[in-house]
């Protein structure tokens, strides 16, 4: 008997389980991935695309192009989860799993900050970072702000880099001496586990005449008076709102019974829930690191070791760390790196490596490996 595995969400996380499923089981798994879009894109791409530094569909991957043994990519929105049954509902039939795996990372809800729709922009959408395209080169004067909304959110360093690449877009124009860029963080500091990380980015604000607002949330946007409504009440006049949404799980998710606070609580070490037979991986857990992809695929490492130790009798593998390696644009095509560690000590720790283009070469190299092993592209 194969064993059936069902992912759902082919982002960071579930395209790395099933990549290493595969390799390890071959045609001895009947793996099925779900996803309801059809390509897959780095977070990152995001800001690539915003600042037109690449086009949109040069950074789609589209999964069509996953041709791994024992696995079979399904486009298709998943509209039930039945954690103790281990069956899958999605708009085009069900699935039942021997071993069920929820990779479905974070959605927005953009409506839940008054204003941002009607007034502001985000980023964090791709939708978004394409509208953004087109309204970053008509902003030539005035005061831009990049606000967070609420926490969590995926990526820290996004909110700085959206910052610090906006300065280079307008100095390449010829006209930042015309605009004033603001960052709103909840945050001390930029990056809390690494104290050189932030001490670096907060150097870099200041080299360039970027003001940091740490410790406050964007709560509104008064679209008629054009201004952002903090959470202690002041106000800040702003001509262009680049915003990170309010996080939360996708809706099918919260309906399921999984979540605790919002988020799906899993065993640290393990990244199993409470239900026998059924992970969650990635964003949608509240497993205690970062959002960020990278941990993700951390987390997939342990499942797939786990799922294999399980059906061939090995050891479990040793706990999940939280640990992985963040690279940061700081402008001037350059990428610093953070090196986190979230679960193994005490409290989170972070090592920091120096902006360079030897980095922004590592960054492109992160991700066209990343390319090759799920997609073969
Ligand atoms: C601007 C920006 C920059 C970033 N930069 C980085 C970076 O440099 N490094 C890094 O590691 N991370 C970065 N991230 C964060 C990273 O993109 C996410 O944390 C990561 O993708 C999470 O992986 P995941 O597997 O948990 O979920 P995701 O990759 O979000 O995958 C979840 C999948 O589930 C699917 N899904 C959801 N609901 C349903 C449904 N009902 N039916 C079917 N499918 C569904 C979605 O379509 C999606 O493909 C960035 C994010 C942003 C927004």
């Amino acid at each position: 008997m194969k064993l059936r595995v069902v992912v759902l969400g082919a982002g960071f996380g579930g395209l790395e389980l099933s990549t290493l499923l595969s390799e390890a089981l071959g045609e001895g798994l009947d793996l099925t991935l779900l996803d309801r879009n059809d390509a897959f894109f780095f977070g990152f791409s995001k800001l690539d695309v915003m600042f037109g530094r690449k086009a949109p569909d040069a950074v789609r991957l589209p999964y069509r192009n996953i041709a791994k043994p024992g696995v079979r990519f399904r486009q298709e929105a998943i509209t039930a989860i039945d954690p103790e049954a281990r069956r899958i509902t999605t708009d085009q039939g069900s699935y039942d799993a021997d071993v069920l795996v929820v990779a479905l990372g974070a959605d927005y809800d953009l409506s839940a900050t008054p204003g941002l729709i009607e007034g502001g922009n985000e980023f964090y959408t791709f939708a978004g970072a394409e509208r953004l395209r087109e309204v970053i080169p008509t902003f030539s004067r005035g005061r831009a702000i990049v606000g967070v909304t609420s926490t969590p959110f995926k990526c820290p360093p996004a909110p700085s880099e959206a910052a610090l690449l906006l300065h280079d877009d307008l100095t390449a124009r010829g006209v930042r001496e015309a605009c004033e860029i603001s960052l709103v963080i909840p945050f001390g500091i930029p990056i809390p586990p690494s104290p050189a990380t932030s001490k670096a980015l907060i150097a870099a604000f200041a080299e360039r005449g970027i003001t940091f607002l740490p410790n406050r949330l964007v709560r509104a946007l008064d679209p008629a008076r054009r201004v952002a409504i903090l959470d202690d009440k002041s106000e800040m006049p702003y001509d262009l709102f680049l915003g990170i949404p309010k996080h939360r799980v996708p809706e099918v998710v919260t309906a399921s019974g999984m979540t605790t606070d919002g988020w799906i609580p899993v065993d640290r070490k393990n990244l199993k829930t409470r239900f026998p037979g059924v992970y969650a991986i990635g964003d949608v857990t509240s497993v205690g690191t970062a959002k960020a992809g990278v941990f993700s695929e951390g987390a997939a490492r342990v499942v797939a070791a786990s799922i294999l130790a399980d059906i061939q009798g090995g050891e479990q593998p040793p706990a999940y760390k939280g640990a992985g390696s963040c690279y940061v644009e700081f402008g001037a095509e350059r990428v610093g790196r953070v090196d986190v560690d979230f679960l193994s000590g005490p409290s989170p720790t972070g090592s920091f490596f120096t902006p360079s283009l030897a980095l922004a070469g590592e960054k492109q190299q992160f991700g066209s490996s990343r390319r090759a092993r799920w997609f073969g592209l």
